[in-house]
């Protein structure tokens, strides 16, 4: 790995006009090609190279139920349930629970991008882990009910994967 002044050139980080700290700016980081490996992803069958072999894990869903509530209220009967995601915030306190049932175990993915691994977990009916490298390395989920979520709590990227805080994931 080389030093992270990327694609800045020192011409441009000294010329008087610009006054962005240093630290405040996106640097690209160049990798050298040999910690790529080749893969291919599991939904569109692209080749792509990727450094991170197991960003994303698979978990079957067996059980859905969406289930309308408001914010603080706990959804009904949500301890037969392995996983619980709403969409319900502070600022838009009414929405959907969604309740899932998984079958244990998680199995290692490779996919090109978070659009493949959710339209995996729609083909497939599963949950879909994966490891934000962006968000300080956390665990986020992608679910069949993703995409609506983020449109009702009006996240622009659609894809973004629901947050849990965590670092690791074990699925019960
Ligand atoms: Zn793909």
């Amino acid at each position: 790995m080389r030093e992270n002044h990327g694609l800045l050139s020192e011409s441009v980080l000294n010329y008087p006009a610009f006054e962005i700290p240093i630290d405040k700016l996106f640097f690209p980081i160049v990798v050298d090609d040999r910690f790529f490996n080749s893969k291919v992803c599991e939904y569109c069958n692209t080749s792509f190279k990727c450094s991170n072999e197991y960003k994303y894990k698979s978990s079957q869903i067996v059980k859905t139920t969406i289930e309308k509530g408001q914010f603080g209220v706990k959804p009904k009967n949500f301890t037969d349930y392995t996983l619980v995601l709403s969409d319900i915030t502070k600022d838009k306190p009414q929405g959907n629970h969604y309740l899932y049932k998984t079958i244990p175990g998680l199995k290692n993915k490779i996919f090109c991008s978070n659009e493949c691994a959710y339209n995996y977990a729609i083909d497939k009916n599963a949950v879909i882990t994966l490891l934000d490298m962006v968000n300080k390395a956390e665990v986020r989920l992608l679910v069949p009910q993703t995409k609506s979520m983020n449109e009702k709590i009006g996240n622009a990227y659609k894809y973004r994967g629901s947050y849990t805080g965590l670092k690791d994931l074990k699925v019960k």
